[in-house]
């Protein structure tokens, strides 16, 4: 059984659902086709109604935010893998029922 995650942590920070960018304002959120926003996903990972990467994986996921973990926050690149991998595991994207 995988662990659910309570979300007394994160309660106040919505981020997307498929890589994890904190979606601090409106216009970071996806749209749907008919122009309405779909909450749960940024704009780079959902755009009218669709994934904009269908075939990306979880692991090419991992492998992107550790490179703007190490890039933009200076974090070493074993730790930002492991990061990664923990903050995969709690989106709806890559949850694994
Ligand atoms: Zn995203």
């Amino acid at each position: 059984m995988p662990k659910e995650c309570c979300n007394c942590c994160q309660e106040e920070e919505i981020i997307c659902q498929s890589c994890a960018m904190p979606l601090s304002d409106e216009t970071l959120f996806g749209t749907e086709k008919d122009g309405s926003k779909n909450e749960d996903y940024c704009i780079y990972c959902y755009k009218e109604g669709a994934f904009t990467e269908p075939d990306l994986t979880v692991d090419m996921m991992i492998e992107k935010g550790v490179e703007f973990l190490v890039k933009e926050h200076g974090i070493d690149a074993e730790e930002a893998k492991t990061i990664m991998k923990e903050a995969m595991q709690t989106l709806k994207r890559w949850r694994q029922e």
